[in-house]
């Protein structure tokens, strides 16, 4: 299995791991910062650099699978195309350090946990939710309209009230006990450790309260700007809400030193 660094601290860049397994679709470590495919949001690309310098350039993570294809606890990196005599120096007990791209990662941390504030906006079930680095769609169990512009000044709100996240847990029975939590019917929350693990937003108000396996940025204020682009009647009883960022060119903070 791959110890996953990012689900205590999202604001990891890099970290030191040693190559645990080659698999066909991408190599496996013992640890990563890597956050794979997965509730949604997108893998991680960046690049592993080996001792003597060399670097390999990553294009996406996802989660292992058996021969089954069921998921495993190992975390795939899978490596861009036209890499395979540099792959082939790599073997198990290879060590790297695992940076992602992290303008990249902070777009993703931003736009996640603005759907967490979609949620508190608009309380209905989620039916689907795809978060890319340029922007994100969320599918709501509603038949009612939405209105973009007020949805854009709600987030607004909230970004600028500057509300902060935490990391919690909670028994799979506290879970079981409160089917309420779980918001999303697409997304199964993270079970399989005997408790789930929690995102709380807002600290003496609460915003928004869920399971999630996510990646997020640990205060609202740091969303910055996003609007709804577009809402879109998918179905009957679904609407399909657009976000993106405002701003042209994002203003990404720099990656915290290792
Ligand atoms: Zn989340």
């Amino acid at each position: 299995m791959t110890h996953d660094l990012f689900r205590q601290d999202a604001y990891l860049p890099q970290c030191d791991a040693t190559v645990s397994g080659i698999q066909e679709q991408g190599i496996v470590l013992d640890r990563t910062v890597f956050y794979p495919l997965g509730g949604g949001q997108a893998g991680d690309a960046g690049t592993l650099t080996l001792a003597d310098g060399t670097v390999i350039t990553l294009l996406d993570t996802r989660k292992g699978k058996d021969a089954e294809g069921k998921p495993t606890a190992a975390i795939v990196h899978v490596p861009a195309p036209g890499q395979e005599a540099l792959l082939a120096t790599l073997a198990v007990g290879t060590p790297v350090t695992a940076r992602i791209d992290w303008a990249r990662r902070h777009r993703l941390m931003r736009l996640h946990t603005a759907t967490h504030l979609l949620c508190h906006l608009v309380p209905v079930p989620v039916n689907g939710c795809s978060i890319s680095p340029d922007g994100a769609r969320m599918d709501l169990v509603l038949t009612d309209p939405l209105d973009k512009d007020l949805l854009t000044a709600g987030l607004a709100r909230l970004v600028a009230e500057a509300h902060p996240l935490t990391v919690g847990a909670i028994t799979d029975a506290e879970l079981d006990a409160n089917p309420a939590l779980v918001k999303s019917m697409s997304v199964a929350p993270p079970r399989g450790s005997g408790t789930v693990r929690t995102i709380r937003i807002g600290e003496h108000t609460l915003i928004d309260l869920q399971p999630c396996g996510g990646t997020h940025v640990a205060n609202t204020a740091e969303i910055g700007r996003v609007v709804i682009t577009k809402i879109e009647k998918k179905s009957a009883t679904t609407r399909r809400v657009v976000l993106g960022f405002a701003e042209t060119s994002p203003a990404s903070p720099s990656a915290p030193s290792p």
